[in-house]
């Protein structure tokens, strides 16, 4: 992940903020949607903003929210890269926002070792526990992932 740089609210003016709005549906889900065009890598909108190439959603995030230090994240709670909705996003670490994924299964890594991965995907479900955001199926996935992780380490 590239490290992200500062965003802050005097970057833009309400012009700008008015043609990004221009180009963001609202949705059912409550996402409000980039429909412009978004980065072919990673899926989130781009926005030029005086020549300097912004992140849509980060460019709301900070222009409602606040402004955001270098080498922090906007992540979605939503799930919806496109979405740029205030309410729907958060400012992490890249770490948070890898947690996030892995607990979300959204995470696509290249899996240089297995192992680590099940170790990691054990510490990301037994975070979930002790943050007591405990829901459904949790402990299933719990011991579904110690099954991989025996699996991977050849305790099976
Ligand atoms: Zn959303």
């Amino acid at each position: 992940m590239r490290l992200a740089r500062d965003v802050n609210k005097k970057d833009f003016s309400r012009k700008d903020i008015a043609r990004l709005k221009a180009k963001i549906a609202i949705r059912q889900s409550g996402c409000w949607e980039y429909v412009g065009s978004v980065d072919k890598i990673d899926g989130y909108g781009n926005f030029y903003i005086n020549g300097r190439k912004f992140r849509t959603h980060r460019v709301m995030f900070a222009y409602y929210k606040r402004d955001i230090p270098a080498k922090k994240i906007i992540c979605h709670k939503c799930d919806n890269r496109r979405c740029c909705n205030p309410d729907h996003l958060f400012i992490g670490t890249s770490n948070d926002n890898y947690l996030d994924a892995l607990k979300k299964g959204r995470i696509k890594i290249k899996l240089k070792s297995k192992k680590a991965w099940a170790v990691r995907r054990i510490v990301a479900v037994a975070r979930e526990i002790s943050e007591k955001k405990l829901r459904g199926s949790i402990y299933d996935d719990l011991r579904a992932a110690i099954v991989e992780y025996d699996r991977y380490t050849g305790n099976i």
